[in-house]
């Protein structure tokens, strides 16, 4: 788990749409964290703490505290990152044309603080065949006690 202890703005009950400068959310998150999330990082395949997790339970933006993801939607993948097939709800993350490294890519925001989590292709698992392809950073997660 990240540490949120000098972030004020990670909250996992408020929705309220952030508009932070990335010269403020530079002094408030760890550095592995702003890499990813504000300078659209990508993390070593196969070296995150997610990519094989399978255990149940609910992954949080590390940046805002928004729900993201379930592991229900979570599949293993070969790719060497976290996978997912749907977001929690359709409001969770947003969606950005990514033309960068000279491929045509869609980039996946989160639908609270707009930082960077990962790329969303469309080779993944029934039902939506849909593979949200995220970085470890980037994600909080909290398994089910129960
Ligand atoms: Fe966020």
């Amino acid at each position: 788990m990240t540490d949120h202890n000098n972030n004020p703005y990670y909250s996992r009950t408020d929705t309220t749409h952030l508009q932070i400068s990335d010269d403020e959310w530079k002094k408030v998150l760890p550095k592995e964290v702003y890499n990813i999330a504000r300078e659209k990082g990508t993390e070593w395949a196969f070296s995150g703490k997610y990519w094989k997790t399978d255990i149940r339970g609910d992954y949080y933006c590390a940046v805002c505290g928004n729900h993201l993801f379930r592991s229900d939607a979570k599949f293993a993948s070969s790719c060497g990152w976290p996978s997912f097939f749907e977001a929690i709800t359709p409001a969770s993350v947003r969606y950005v044309n990514d033309n960068s490294h000279g491929m045509r890519r869609t980039e996946v925001i989160c639908g609270r603080c707009d930082s960077h989590l990962g790329h969303i292709f469309d080779d993944g698992p029934a039902p939506t065949h849909q593979r949200f392809c995220m970085n470890s950073a980037v994600l909080d997660f909290e398994p089910e006690t129960k």
